[in-house]
């Protein structure tokens, strides 16, 4: 089974991500994690704060929602 690495999405970083910056999004019965970026273990705090300038549309459609940023352990490295 080929293994899939994921590098941190940090330009210049390079380093294996370790969880992933999402946030969650709900649409009427559906629901997903929408994600902003991958970051290792140093970058956590870098990602999101890169992600919440970009994480606000300014307005949603109705029916739609979405949570608050947090970072989410992948579940394989
Ligand atoms: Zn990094």
């Amino acid at each position: 089974m080929p293994v899939t690495i994921v590098k941190c999405s940090v330009p210049g970083c390079g380093g294996d991500a370790e969880a992933k910056i999402a946030a969650p999004w709900k649409d009427g019965a559906f629901a997903e994690l929408k994600t902003y970026g991958y970051t290792c273990a140093e970058h956590a705090q870098t990602m999101i704060s890169y992600a919440e300038k970009r994480a606000k549309p300014k307005s949603l459609p109705p029916g739609e929602s979405l949570g608050a940023l947090g970072t989410y352990a992948l579940a394989a490295k």
